[in-house]
């Protein structure tokens, strides 16, 4: 397509990538953008990043840029780095030639290519760096609309798998067939929902009809690796679309198992619930606001939680204070098999739990401890959301804090003697036992202390 047809102009493309291209081409090497870059301009989106491939391998890459490093396994490619953005340079795939690895026969000399790439007995790429030519390399993309190449010497585009008509009829539709596709690599199946939340369009009827069967595949896949796809799910400015689609192709259950059978009634607090904690990130994130996958995966987690506190209480006779521990240990844990969120994540999530229970405590100058706390703002969010669900005496606590921290020095004091008058009676027991037994904390109900 030239560019007439493709309507792509230079103007929408980073300097440093066309410095890549015009370096490679210089060099002799072939150079393309490629991707979702090529897929957005198109369409009219800004890309989030810009990919090249080349027919340059990594090594060759690194001879050509000071600021280039080599990274990863299972995909070895090249980072060009200048200060914040990254350019990545992937080398032309080919396709494997090996079969699947049979476990019960070890292999005599394994071919050049088998030590290249490697697939495992469900057919999932585990390696994937056997360099081909640029047709094989478009075969080996994931949807149609992602195997478009864009050349800076004659501004041309090459389209291999019919990416433009897809685009015109609004179509997510894998290359191959569909069932190898995801078997090759499940996360497919999540990138699937992702385009097509993001460029809202539909995910055509065979692509859709394998994901249901084949979704519990993704649970071959790394932790760390799925940490970085969720949540480029979630926080795309479209998680909420995404989380839909999500639901009806039965998503969510390989990714959060704890959180899916509470999200079998779409009318469930527990739905409305992520609903709405998903709305407002969508919101955040389309005003440029920052948000944390903390807040989500606290989110996410907060009810099985809650429901497993409840049944340590009910069945192991524990208080409350100490089930609810147990219950973060425990969900927490089997969570992170699955999606392995990072410890500098997983240690504000707790925060935002544990502040749950001391929110309800105001008296004396617990209020305004509380206010210093480097995680009360998260708290208090998640608090007004959990609110706005409930109702109730949950909505009463949020509503009090928000009236607290928008409240004068004198209103405060007000708002405290008028607390302590209300729940007189429980302000001044705690004191009397100060030397006895420390009070049960109460359950998640907030008691109006
Ligand atoms: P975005 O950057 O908007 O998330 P993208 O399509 O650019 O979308 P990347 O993850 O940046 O996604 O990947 C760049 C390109 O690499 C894709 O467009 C696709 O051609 C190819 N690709 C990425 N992941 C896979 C995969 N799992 N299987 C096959 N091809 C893939
Ligand atoms: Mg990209």
């Amino acid at each position: 397509m030239t560019r007439g047809e493709h309507g792509i102009s230079r103007k929408g493309i980073s300097d440093n990538a066309l410095k890549v291209l015009y370096r490679l081409n210089s060099a002799g090497f072939e150079a393309y953008l490629v991707g979702g870059c090529v897929r957005d301009l198109i369409v009219g989106l800004h890309p989030k990043d810009f990919d090249v491939v080349t027919n340059a391998t990594p090594d060759e890459v690194k001879e050509l840029f000071k600021n280039c490093r080599l990274i990863g396994r299972r995909f070895r490619l090249a980072h060009v780095v200048f200060g914040r953005e990254i350019i990545e340079v992937a080398t032309f795939r080919g396709h494997h030639q090996s079969e699947p690895e049979k476990s019960d026969k070890k292999s005599d000399k394994k071919s050049n290519k088998e030590v290249l790439g490697k697939q495992s007995q469900e057919g999932q790429i585990l390696r994937d760096n056997v360099f081909g030519s640029i047709e094989e390399d478009a075969e080996r993309r994931d949807f149609t609309v992602n195997a478009m190449y864009y050349r800076v010497t004659d501004f041309t585009v090459t389209d291999f798998a019919n990416g433009m008509d897809a685009i015109k009829n609004k179509r997510i539709e894998l290359i191959g067939d569909p069932e190898t596709r995801y078997r090759e690599d499940p996360v497919r199946m999540l990138r699937a929902v992702r385009f097509a939340a993001k460029l809202d369009m539909t995910i055509s009827d065979d692509s859709v009809e394998a994901i249901r069967r084949l979704g519990s595949l993704l649970s071959n896949i790394p932790p760390a690796r799925l940490f970085e796809e969720v949540l480029k799910l979630f926080i795309s400015g479209q998680g909420l679309q995404t989380y839909d689609l999500m639901n009806k192709y039965d998503l969510i259950q390989p990714l959060l198992p704890q959180l899916a059978p509470l999200l079998v009634d779409a009318q469930s607090r527990e739905s409305q619930f992520i609903r709405q904690v998903l709305i407002n990130t969508d919101n955040r994130i389309n005003t440029g606001m920052r948000v944390t996958p903390a807040f989500l995966y606290a989110a996410f987690l907060w009810y099985p939680i809650e429901e497993y506190c409840q049944k340590m209480m009910d069945e192991a006779g524990l208080n409350h204070f100490d089930a609810f521990n147990i219950a973060i240990n425990d969900v927490l844990h089997r969570q992170v098999q699955r999606i392995m969120i990072p410890k500098r994540f997983t240690t504000t999530m707790r925060e935002i739990w544990q502040l749950q229970l001391r929110l309800p405590k105001r008296f004396g100058r617990r209020a305004y401890q509380m206010l210093e706390h480097p995680r009360f703002r998260a708290a208090y969010d998640f608090l007004l959301l959990r609110g706005q669900i409930e109702g109730g005496q949950l909505l009463e606590l949020a509503d009090w804090w928000t009236s607290f921290q928008e409240a004068s020095v004198e209103q405060r004091k007000t708002m405290l003697i008028k607390l302590r008058d209300e729940e007189g009676g429980a302000v001044r027991r705690p004191r009397k036992r100060r030397t006895n037994k420390k009070p049960k904390s109460t359950a998640s109900n907030p008691s109006p202390q």
